[in-house]
C-alpha cells in the first residue's frame, strides 16, 4: 500500500472484531484511512450480557450500546445490511448502496441454524440470539420446577465457558426462586470436557458443576427433541427428559459470507498470523473464520488488533508487526457471585494453554472493568453499557 489519498477501509460487522479494528485505525492513522463500518443492527450488546438477560438480572434495554454514538476521526458508521460481497473486486452491496474498498475486512460473526436440531424451535429455547435470550428468560420465569437441560448442539460455539456459566447461573436462579430442590440441571455437550485444551482446568470446572449438583454429560450430541414427549434424543440411543430445554444452537457463517466464495467448509480460511484471506486486500477476523482459536470476543479483538497493526505498518511504512499469538482471557461466572479467569494462548507454544485463576469475588470487578473499558473505548465515555 503506498502513501497518498486516504485508503478506503470497509469493515463489515460492528461486533468485537469490527469495533476494535475501527478504534485502532482511528487512534493511530486517522488521516490515512476513511473507515466505513457497516452493521445491520442499530446497537451492540456484549455476548455475556445475554446471560444477564436470560436470568433476568438486567433488562435487555439497559445493555445496548447504540452505534450512533460512535464519533471517531476517520470513521463513519452505516446502519445497513450487507447483501453481497465480491472479494475479487472488494465490492460490497448493502440494502442501501454499493461500496468499493481498498481494504475489506469481514467481521460478520456467526449466525445460528436453529432448524439443524429438529424440535428445538417447537419445544426448546435457544438463548444465544438477543430475541432468543428474552424468550428463554420468560420461559425460565414461568418454570415451576422439574428437569432443566442445557444442550450444546454443535461442535463450534461462541465462548467455551458459556455453557458452564449458564448451568451455574441457572442453578443460582432456581435456588433464589425456591425451585432448586424440586429441579435437576443437566449440561449436555458434544465436547469431551469443558475446556478441551486443558484437562486440569476442565477437571476444576467439572468439580464445581458436581458440587452444585449439575449433572454433566460430556461427549453427548443431542440429535433432536421430541416435542410430544419432551425428551432429547442423544447419540448412542440415549434419551433425556426435560421440562425446560435451553439450547446453544448450531452455528454457521452468515449466508452472505457463504454465498461470497470466501468460505471453505463453512468458514473463512485465513492466514492465522495476519488474518489475510486468499484474496488480495481482504481480511477476516472473529467468529466467521476457521482460525484454530475459540470463538470468543476477546479472541476476535486480538485478531482485529493484528489486522490493525498489519494495516498501520503498510500505511506508515513501519516494520512488519509480530504474528498473532492467539492469547486472550475469558471470564467464567460460577454462580454465588464468583468469577474465574481462564488465560488462553493458542499459537505461541507447541500446544495450546488454558490456565484457570480463581474462582474469586475479585474477578467479578475485573470482568466488569473488562467490559466497561471496551465499551468506553468503542462508544465513548459515559455512554457505554456493559455488565457482568
Ligand atoms: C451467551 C454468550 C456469552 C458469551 N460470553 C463471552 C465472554 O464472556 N467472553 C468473550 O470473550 N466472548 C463471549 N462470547 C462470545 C462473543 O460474543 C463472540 O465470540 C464475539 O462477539 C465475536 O466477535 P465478532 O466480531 O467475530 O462477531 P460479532 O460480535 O458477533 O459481530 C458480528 C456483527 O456482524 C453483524 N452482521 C451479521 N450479518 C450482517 C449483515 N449481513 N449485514 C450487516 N451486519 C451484519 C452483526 O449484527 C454483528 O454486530 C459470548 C457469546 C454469547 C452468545
Amino acid at each position: 500500500m503506498s502513501a497518498g489519498a486516504p485508503k478506503r477501509v470497509l469493515i463489515l460487522g460492528a461486533g468485537f472484531g469490527g469495533l476494535e479494528l475501527m478504534t485502532r485505525l482511528s487512534e493511530s492513522v486517522p488521516d490515512k484511512v476513511n473507515v466505513t463500518l457497516i452493521d445491520k443492527c442499530e446497537a451492540f450488546m456484549f455476548g455475556f450480557s445475554k446471560l444477564d438477560v436470560l436470568i433476568g438480572r438486567r433488562p435487555a434495554a439497559e445493555l445496548w450500546n447504540p452505534y450512533r454514538r460512535i464519533a471517531k476521526p476517520g470513521v463513519e458508521f452505516r446502519h445497513e445490511t450487507v447483501v453481497s460481497i465480491d472479494p475479487v473486486h472488494r465490492r460490497v452491496v448493502t440494502d442501501a448502496g454499493t461500496y468499493d474498498a481498498d481494504v475489506l475486512v469481514v467481521a460478520l460473526g456467526a449466525d445460528y441454524e436453529v432448524s439443524a436440531t429438529p424440535g428445538l424451535e417447537q419445544d426448546g429455547y435457544e438463548f444465544y440470539s438477543h430475541a432468543g435470550a428474552e424468550r428463554a428468560r420468560d420461559a425460565l420465569a414461568a418454570f415451576s420446577g422439574g428437569a432443566v437441560v442445557i444442550g450444546v448442539l454443535g461442535p463450534f460455539f461462541k465462548c467455551p465457558g458459556a455453557p458452564n456459566e449458564t448451568a451455574l447461573l441457572v442453578a443460582d436462579y432456581l435456588a433464589s426462586h425456591g425451585l432448586r430442590e424440586s429441579s435437576t440441571i443437566h449440561l449436555v455437550s458434544p465436547l469431551p470436557m469443558p475446556i478441551p485444551i486443558s484437562k486440569k482446568t476442565s477437571a476444576a470446572i467439572e468439580a464445581i458443576l458436581a458440587e452444585r449438583g449439575i449433572e454433566y454429560w460430556p461427549s453427548s450430541r443431542v440429535l433432536r427433541l421430541d416435542p410430544e414427549r419432551h425428551v432429547a434424543h442423544i447419540e448412542a440411543d440415549r434419551e433425556l427428559a426435560y421440562d425446560l430445554f435451553l439450547g446453544i444452537p448450531v452455528h454457521k457463517a452468515p449466508d452472505v459470507v457463504l454465498a461470497s466464495g470466501l468460505a471453505e467448509d463453512g468458514w473463512i480460511p485465513v492466514d492465522p498470523t495476519t488474518f489475510a484471506t486468499r484474496y488480495e486486500g481482504v481480511f477476516a477476523v472473529g467468529d466467521v473464520t476457521s482460525a484454530p482459536v475459540p470463538r470468543a470476543g476477546g479472541i476476535a479483538e486480538g485478531e482485529a488488533v493484528t489486522v490493525a497493526e498489519v494495516l498501520i505498518a503498510q500505511l506508515t511504512g513501519g516494520a512488519e508487526p509480530p504474528p498473532y499469538d492467539g492469547a486472550g482471557a475469558c471470564y467464567v461466572e460460577l454462580g454465588g457471585n464468583l468469577v474465574a479467569r481462564i488465560d488462553v494462548n493458542f499459537l505461541s507454544y507447541d500446544t495450546p494453554v488454558a490456565k484457570l485463576a480463581g474462582p474469586s469475588a475479585d474477578f467479578v470487578e475485573e470482568k466488569r472493568r473488562w467490559g466497561s473499558t471496551r465499551a468506553e473505548r468503542w462508544f465513548g465515555e459515559a455512554n457505554s453499557r456493559a455488565d457482568v
